[in-house]
């Protein structure tokens, strides 16, 4: 009798250049303060609650049914609240919506990209762009950042014009780092991704109701090759709920409309997300509070004497450490888990409630007097 070992990932018959790879994930520790992985601190108000149970209750009684494969009911919520709150009006037809803003960025790629096919992203910045690339055959160009994290455009320019990337991201507000981008530096390079041959310019706007400034969707008149991608992850405080969404020319809507899947959208995820779209301005709200308690952490790190990257986001980039993962070994230790991304001398933290955040501020006090003796 032979004992045999367990078969790993690479016993089997996997594409070659899933070889070797690991998955994405936060570790998720259980630990008092959780603020690494830019989630909304707030749950849902019980109102939304109920008024979530009743919408659901009522989509359970044609469950026996296929949902509305084009969601037509919540793309024209979301247009309205995109009209409302974006500065740019967008109709339905220009809307549209899959399971977390990750399925929106993997029908992208799986209609622009592909085999082939190349796409690019300025980094550091969010690394599902560059694994959803991966696992849809695209070919992925890590583009640079200044020092202060800010897109360079000339060499950003320069990195488009030598590789002529089918798909360019831009992350703003950019995470891990909180940076916004200016809407010239977004022209720039759509012009510079439209010089050689049409490519598409996706800007990944998840945490844009955090940003001192403007939405970019009023860029999207006259572009039809921009598009931007939307989430109720964050803002919304509906990471569970699974429901992204993009705004772009309804030819876009239509060309990823050939690689979706059926139904892929179901149909208690509509009713929840038409739900939460009906309590919008109760979670903007939080956002609000969130925004405010974004810039107070920010300023008593700053106070502190720690570096602080500019945010627009709901989580703050600091540093600067010498060793950055025993700093969130040491602040772990003091029961705050915060996010390291791997961006030498930099940590990030998610801005949570008042209370989380002074554990947090409590714990990073404590490291500096530490530091100091
Ligand atoms: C969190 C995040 C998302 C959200 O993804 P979902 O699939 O909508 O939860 C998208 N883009 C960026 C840059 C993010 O940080």
């Amino acid at each position: 009798m032979s004992t045999a070992r367990p078969l790993g990932i690479d016993d089997l018959p996997i594409r070659e250049e899933l070889r070797g790879k690991s998955p994405y994930g936060a570790p998720q520790l259980d630990v008092p303060v959780r603020l690494n992985t830019n989630e909304n601190p707030y749950p849902l108000p019980e109102p939304l609650v109920e008024r979530i149970a009743e919408r659901v209750r009522e989509a359970a009684r044609t469950l026996n049914r296929y949902p509305d494969r084009d969601a037509v009911e919540l793309r024209t919520e979301l247009a309205r609240y995109l009209t409302r709150t974006g500065g740019h009006p967008v109709q339905a037809a220009g809307v549209w919506a899959a399971n977390g803003s990750n399925e929106v960025i993997q029908q992208l790629l799986q209609t622009f990209g592909g085999p082939g096919r190349t796409a690019i992203g300025f980094e550091p910045s969010y690394s599902m762009h560059s694994l959803i690339a991966r696992g849809t055959g695209t070919a992925w160009i890590s583009g640079p950042r200044n020092a202060d994290f800010t897109i360079d455009v000339e060499s950003a320019e320069k990195a488009i014009a030598e590789n002529l990337p089918d798909v360019v991201f831009i992350t703003s507000p950019n995470n891990p780092t909180g940076t916004a981008v200016e809407a010239e530096t977004v022209l720039a390079l759509h012009d510079a991704a439209q010089a050689a041959k049409p490519s598409m310019v996706v800007i990944d706007e998840a945490y844009v109701e955090f940003s001192h400034g403007d939405s970019l969707l009023s860029l999207l008149e006259g572009r039809p090759n921009l598009v931007v991608s939307r989430t109720m992850s964050k803002a919304f405080g509906a990471a569970g709920l699974r429901l992204g969404y993009l705004a772009a020319d309804p030819a876009v809507v239509d060309a990823v409309q050939l690689v979706r899947l059926p139904y892929h959208l179901s149909a208690v995820t509509q009713a929840t997300a038409l739900a939460a779209l009906e309590h919008t301005d109760t979670l903007l709200g939080y956002v609000d509070q969130l925004k405010r308690e974004r810039d107070r952490v920010v300023g008593a790190l700053r106070e502190a004497g720690y570096e602080v990257t500019a945010s627009d986001a709901n989580f703050i980039q600091f540093g600067r450490f010498e060793d950055s993962h025993r700093v969130w070994q040491q602040i772990l230790d003091r029961g705050v888990l915060v996010r390291d991304n791997g961006v030498p001398g930099w940590l990030r933290v998610t801005a949570g409630t008042p209370a989380e955040n002074d554990a947090f501020l409590d714990a990073v006090g404590e490291l500096k007097k530490e530091h100091r003796a």
